[in-house]
């Protein structure tokens, strides 16, 4: 009957040992002596088998049967020191420890009890029947058991707080059930059934108590947090970098766009425009890498609201005429009639989409056209807007269009080197269209011409009134006038206040600076004004803090407050709004969005 048990422990020990090592596990104190008990069971399990069929062959030499016997009693041995060892860490191993106090010290006390057994064992008496043994030998591993089911117990119960509940019940119940079979064992010793058990409670243990998929859990999960923290630390660092950058670039743009209105020296001018030129690249750079990261981050989210479809398109064309400067090339325009007047989607981040597709057309086309069309198709309430930019500039070879929306990557560096470009247009542009549940598609011929095609869904909204309020917004025209008008610009940086002076200079509006919130509410008190500009990073007192303290304190307050600010990370302009701003700008300040600013407040 022992036979029976020993062969079916063979059979699962076998089995639990393929499984445990084709997995990846975690490396710890436990798992590897979780590993070593499963290595030793399956010896303990040939070794009894081999002596219980030695002793009870009559044709196997005794001294065979003998070396087996104490092979065997020796694997008890290891087994209730590694079984001691498990028990220690279970009870002792908090959660976060990475190493568990004394443990190393404990596993070489136990390395010297083990050899000491195995000299002990050559000169112990033993004697053999047929499928059992008894003697001093015998006696010895006993005592031994006993000695140690007894510490088990008692650490188990001191412990008892500290153990997970999963780990606890079926070491209690193998202490007892080894119990139990040793002292049937002792009176019946060919009933051999202990290292069956064995195999039985770490085949629990596989399952229930250490379960090593679960622990790969936890880890990733830890990872996971790791990475998260850091991508948030990066997401942070990106939102400062581009505070910081921002200030002095809003100075160099605002002071070199002053000298193209001061100066009419043609090497001054000249100079100025590359300025302007290359501060542009810069800007658009920091806001590429900003979209960018914000995305991988996923923490771009869209913001939509109704729109005006005509006056966005308009501002597009507008946008692109303005970059085409003096090219030989044609900028065809057709908008299908039948697009709603009104929509609903997020129109900052469609107008980004359909500008980046714009400006590459006028970059990598030197002459002939531009073709900018944009079609509808209305299904209920949805509108599937059909948007496409064709050019008849240099094309892009069949092998290259894989490369295309990869981020950093700019094709035919040879040609393009004179062009400014950054190489996350695209990229950014392809994850916009996704997010918005679109498609962007690419037909092109080398030498012959692009076409890009981006078809996305917008939601049609009823048209009541059909006033705009933002009125396209027409360029290159002499700017307003707003004689006498009245704005008070506040901004810690006495530069930001200079370039805010410089660039309201045309306006002829008459500005009024300050330099902290503080200082605004005292000039508030005695004078009115036609609009504020209100920087919000500011020490001591922001923007946000100062608007919220003048609206407590007048419940009248109703000038126009425009948030002024170089955090230009996505989404602000709706933290500002909800803030209680009625605008934003964002620095560097740029000249339409300023005009459209004033169109509305000064008009
Ligand atoms: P960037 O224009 O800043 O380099 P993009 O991601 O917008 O980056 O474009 C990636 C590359 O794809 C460009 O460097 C250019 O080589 C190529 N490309 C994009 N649009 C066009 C186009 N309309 N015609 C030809 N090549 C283009």
């Amino acid at each position: 009957m022992g036979m029976y048990f020993i062969i079916s422990g063979l059979f699962y020990s076998t089995m639990l040992n393929c499984v445990y090592h084709s997995k990846k596990h975690v490396d710890s104190d436990e798992t590897r002596i979780f590993s070593s008990l499963l290595g030793l069971n399956l010896i303990g399990l040939i070794l009894e088998l081999f002596s219980s069929i030695f002793g009870q062959s009559n044709n196997v030499s005794v001294l065979l049967s003998a070396i087996m016997t104490r092979f065997y009693i020796l694997y008890l041995m290891g087994f209730l020191l590694l079984f001691t060892l498990y028990i220690y860490i279970i009870c002792y191993k908090t959660s976060n420890d990475k190493k568990i106090l004394y443990f190393d010290a404990l596993k070489k006390v136990s390395y010297v009890i083990f050899y000491i057994a195995a000299v002990a064992m050559i000169f112990m008496p033993l004697r053999l029947h047929s499928g059992y043994a008894d003697g001093m030998a015998v006696d010895f591993v006993y005592l031994c058991s006993a000695a140690c089911m007894g510490i088990w117990l008692l650490s188990m119960f001191k412990n008892f707080r500290r153990i997970k509940k999963q780990k606890f019940l079926p070491i209690v119940l193998f202490i007892v059930l080894a119990g139990i079979m040793s002292i049937i064992q002792r009176s019946h010793p060919s009933f051999t059934v202990m290292t069956a058990i064995q195999t039985f409670v770490i085949f629990l243990m596989f399952f229930t108590i250490e379960n090593p998929d679960v622990k790969m859990i936890e880890e990733l999960n830890l990872a996971k947090d790791e990475a998260l923290k850091a991508s948030k630390a990066k997401t942070e660092f990106l939102s400062s970098m581009s505070h910081e950058i921002r200030t002095p670039l809003n100075a160099i743009l605002g002071f070199s766009n002053g000298l193209l209105d001061d100066t009419t020296e043609p090497k001054i001018l000249e100079d100025a425009k590359y300025i302007i030129d290359a501060s542009e690249s810069l800007l658009e750079l920091v806001n590429g890498i900003l979209d960018i990261s914000k995305i991988e981050a996923n923490k771009m989210e869209l913001v939509p609201a109704e729109y005006d479809t005509e006056g966005t398109l308009d501002s597009l064309v507008a946008l692109a005429k303005t970059r085409l400067k003096d090219k030989p090339i044609q900028l065809k325009v057709s908008f299908d009639e039948d697009i709603p007047k009104r929509l609903y989607g997020d129109v900052s981040r469609l107008k980004q989409i359909i500008l980046n597709l714009l400006t590459n057309a006028i970059k990598y086309t030197e002459r002939g056209f531009i073709e900018f069309k944009v079609d509808s198709i209305t299904k209920g309430d949805r509108v599937r807007l059909i948007i496409s930019v064709e050019d008849s500039g240099l094309g892009i070879k069949k092998e290259d269009i894989d490369k295309l929306f990869s981020k950093f990557t700019r094709l035919e560096l040879n040609k393009n080197i004179s062009i400014e470009g950054t190489g996350l247009g695209l990229a950014i542009t392809k994850k916009l269209v996704e997010m918005m549940n679109g498609k962007i598609v690419v037909q092109s011929e080398y030498g012959v011409g692009s076409k890009f095609i981006v078809a996305l869904d917008q939601e049609y909204v009823e048209c009541k009134d059909l006033q705009l309020e933002n009125p396209p917004i027409i360029l290159n025209k002499k700017v307003k006038s707003f004689d006498n008008k009245k704005i008070l610009i506040v901004d810690d940086n006495k530069l930001n206040l200079k370039v805010a002076e410089k660039v309201l200079g045309p306006y002829n509006v008459i500005t009024t600076l300050a330099e902290s919130g503080v200082e605004a509410k005292e000039i508030l008190k005695n004078d009115s004004f036609d609009l504020i500009l209100l920087d919000d990073m500011m020490p001591n007192k922001s923007g946000v803090e100062t608007l919220k303290e003048l609206k407590e304190e007048n419940p009248m307050f109703d000038i126009p407050v425009v948030a002024l600010t170089a955090n230009a990370i996505n989404g602000m302009k709706e933290k500002y709004l909800n803030e209680g701003f009625d605008e934003y700008l964002a620095k560097p300040i740029d000249k339409v969005e300023l005009a459209r600013i004033l169109n509305k407040f000064l008009n």
